[in-house]
């Protein structure tokens, strides 16, 4: 039976774990924190949300998010477009962290989830790359500014509402879906058990 050794994140307990089954969830007996959080169906789970959030890459970035009617002029933008028209109004620091964040970090992060659950669910996780694979998405999982983007955005559309006639395209609906599918990858990817599995083979 495999047994592990944890020590608690907020007490530094040590506590020895045995067996987990998926879905369990094993707390610190001290200060209930918890511990090990084993996620129920995690690669087949991750696989599907970052395959769907790859589809809905082009939608979210190349549909219009919303036409705009203003004094009876009608005008629709798409992410890219809205990017390319901040660029060429000289907001170069802008347009690029709206494309860094909102374009390219979420399309690492979905790419990455997706090449390490399809890597391990064909049982390709002991060739040497899967580590780097792995340690690469590590990094990526730590940029955590897309959910303020996210925010910002959904905000920014709220104002706009009051002084022009709005309405929403597909392109809004993709890309929310598309956002929701990069912030469902951190409860669903469970990266102990894929850590513990490439420990335990080296
Ligand atoms: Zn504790």
């Amino acid at each position: 039976m495999n047994q592990k050794q944890f020590a608690c994140y907020e007490c530094d307990t040590l506590i020895t774990i045995t067996s987990i089954n998926e879905g369990e969830v094993a707390s610190c007996p001290r200060c209930h924190h918890h511990i090990v959080d084993k996620k129920y169906d995690s690669i087949n789970r991750t696989l599907a949300i970052s395959g769907t959030g790859l589809l809905l890459f082009i939608p979210a970035t190349f549909f219009p998010l919303m036409s705009m009617q203003l004094l009876s002029v009608e005008s629709s933008a798409s992410l890219m477009s809205g990017i390319s028209a901040l660029w060429q109004t000289e907001l170069y620091l802008v347009a690029t962290l709206i494309f860094l964040f909102c374009v390219l970090a979420p399309l690492v992060k979905l790419s990455a989830a997706f090449f390490v659950t399809l890597g391990y669910k064909h049982k390709r996780h002991q060739h040497p790359f899967y580590k780097q694979l792995m340690l690469f998405y590590h990094h990526v999982d730590s940029w955590e500014m897309l959910e303020v983007f996210l925010i910002g955005i959904l905000v920014s559309i709220i104002k706009l509402k009051d002084m022009a006639d709005l309405s929403f395209n597909l392109g809004l609906l993709c890309f929310s879906a598309f956002m929701l599918c990069v912030l469902s990858l951190k409860v669903t990817l469970d990266k102990q058990m894929i850590w513990d599995d490439l420990d335990y083979e080296h």
